[in-house]
């Protein structure tokens, strides 16, 4: 159910940035997602055809990125990036990591008819 919360979410951010643009159709959501998540794209994509429909992002489509997180060394102190192929820090290899990098998952931007 995790996704189906998160879909709703992003939908509602969605259809918001589109009414500020007066945008008349969604055509492509993108999301920006941190490797560690949890969230399956074609979960999101799988409940957002069926929560958008009757709405401005009937049809749309969810295109995800998935950017590495930031964290910081607690042991040497530098700030490094890690992703799920590589989860201990860039420059010691320490476990100790804080992270820095905020929302797990963003609306980067629509594609939108106007
Ligand atoms: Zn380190």
């Amino acid at each position: 159910m995790h996704e189906l919360a998160i879909t709703q979410s992003i939908l509602d951010i969605a259809l918001q940035a589109a009414r500020d643009q007066k945008a008349t159709h969604i055509r492509e959501i993108r999301l920006r997602m941190g490797p560690f998540s949890g969230v399956v794209p074609e979960c999101v994509q799988m409940y957002l055809d069926v929560l958008a429909k009757g709405t401005l992002a009937e049809g749309a489509k969810i295109k995800v990125t998935t950017v590495p997180l930031k964290v910081l060394c607690r042991d040497c102190g530098r700030e490094g990036e890690i992703d799920r192929a590589h989860i201990a820090c860039p420059y010691c290899g320490s476990l100790r990591l804080k992270r820095l990098s905020g929302k797990e998952f963003m609306v980067e931007s629509l594609e939108v008819d106007e």
